[in-house]
């Protein structure tokens, strides 16, 4: 039976004639095609995946599905998204669609609307979106000036209960880095609400002027504080098309000047992409010796980089991901901002993500890893084991009717199953209309 039928069994079976990316598996013995992929048999029994073989081999009696050469994906990982900020477009518009206009809304909207039952009800919103079109997990920053902080992080802590087992939540403190030294007592408060809730520590590093002693000693402050309480680190780095935005090389030393233990990821590092080749080549080479994790946000940043009105952006506004993966650092991108000021569009569909990257980035030539930009790597980054399909590991797969890679970049991908522990979920999203009462829309 054709799976776009949906006629997955409930017990155990045998997910015949798929492909599966070569770098989402961990099978050597699976010879893979000139495109990436690997012909194969997937075995479920008791919701986990029991084998991964080569097709046609022996599965004795067991239900068998013909996959008919589509497409099998782990469900996938989203990285860096603002599940608080989500879903009040149609409340609080960019007046502009630029950067300032962005950050100017979504303060007054703050300030005016975000209560506990507010952020609850777009988050949830938000992450049943995710969950219907296959994220296992999902990194959400958290606006975290102020009095928002002891608003948002309780949500937070409560939406992660909520969602065990279907969609894992990780959630970054989010404010500029100056805070920090401008206000010692505050900060030192933050980092016990997030160390309490198990969060990540953020901040966002490019403020308007160049990193000086002032943003070397904020960010040797988050650092120290990290470490102190076994926290990693999560920062917007340079999301700008300004020249003194440069704060991505100032993180990678600190980092190894400090011998930092923990887990760092920079998010954005769009102006990365314009400086001179010989600060690129030298930034990226200290990128790749700190160890930390790029993650770009393709999409958002399209959306708000060089935006200028009645004029046609003369750049993509992304960072320079084919460059930092070369030089082995390992990349990722994500969602960020979902129906915001800061992204006005987007659903928390990581193929879309992946479809959109694949087209902006230009990576339809060449590497066939690509796939782990929505997958491993993120999963890696995060210390969690989603990601990659392997045997013994819950059967949480996306099945898709392309077969190949073209087939799956042409098309919105609407007809695929997503399963969890083998069985399949409902992929409809939730309605608009819902939010129509909290966002005060009449149609
Ligand atoms: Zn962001």
């Amino acid at each position: 039976m054709p799976i776009h039928r949906w006629s997955i069994p409930t017990g155990d079976f045998v997910l015949r004639n798929v492909r599966a990316p070569a770098c989402l598996i961990d099978v050597p013995t699976l010879p893979a095609r000139s495109d990436g992929l690997c012909d194969c048999d997937v075995v479920i029994i008791d919701g986990r995946i029991a084998e991964i073989g080569r097709p046609g081999s022996d599965v004795g009696d067991r239900a068998c599905i013909d996959g008919d050469h589509g497409i099998v994906l782990p469900r996938l990982v989203d990285l860096h998204t603002h599940l608080d900020k989500g879903h009040i477009w149609p409340r609080k518009p960019n007046p502009d669609g630029t950067h300032w206009g962005a950050r100017t809304s979504v303060m007054a909207d703050r300030e005016a609307s975000w209560n506990a039952a507010d952020v609850y009800a777009r988050m949830d919103f938000a992450i049943r979106c995710a969950y219907a079109h296959g994220t296992a997990a999902i990194r959400t920053h958290i606006d975290s000036l102020g009095k928002q902080a002891a608003i948002s992080w309780p949500v937070f802590s409560e939406m992660r209960e909520k969602w065990k087992g279907k969609v894992d939540l990780q959630a970054v403190a989010l404010f500029p880095i100056d805070y920090a030294v401008d206000q010692p007592d505050a900060f030192r408060a933050l980092v016990e609400l997030v160390a309490r809730h198990r969060g990540v520590m953020g901040g966002m590093t490019f403020l308007g002027t160049l990193p000086d002693e002032k943003s070397k000693t904020a960010l040797t402050a988050l650092f120290e504080a990290a470490a102190a309480n076994g926290l990693d680190l999560d920062f917007h780095v340079d999301e700008s098309d300004a020249v003194e935005a440069r704060s991505l090389s100032l993180i990678a030393d600190t980092i190894s000047k400090l011998r930092f233990k923990g887990k760092v990821v920079a998010g954005h590092c769009c102006s990365l992409a314009l400086a001179p080749e010989h600060e690129i080549s030298e930034t990226i080479d200290r990128v790749s010796q700190s160890g930390l994790t790029v993650v770009s946000l393709p999409m958002c940043n399209m959306y708000l980089m060089g935006r200028t009105a009645n004029l046609t952006p003369r750049w993509r506004g992304v960072t320079l991901v084919q460059e930092l993966a070369a030089a082995g650092v390992p990349v990722a991108v994500a969602s960020d901002n979902t129906r915001d000021p800061f992204y006005a569009y987007g659903d928390l569909d990581l193929i879309e993500v992946y479809r959109e990257s694949i087209r902006i980035l230009q990576l339809d030539h060449g590497s066939a890893n690509w796939p782990s930009l929505v997958a491993r790597t993120p999963a890696e980054v995060m210390g969690l084991s989603h990601g990659v399909i392997k045997t013994g590991a819950s059967a949480d797969l996306m099945l898709l009717r392309a077969r190949t890679f073209n087939e799956l970049n042409a098309r919105p991908q609407n007809d695929r199953a997503v399963l969890i522990a083998g069985r399949v979920i409902d992929t409809v999203p939730p309605d608009y209309r819902e939010l129509d009462e909290l966002l005060g829309v009449t149609p």
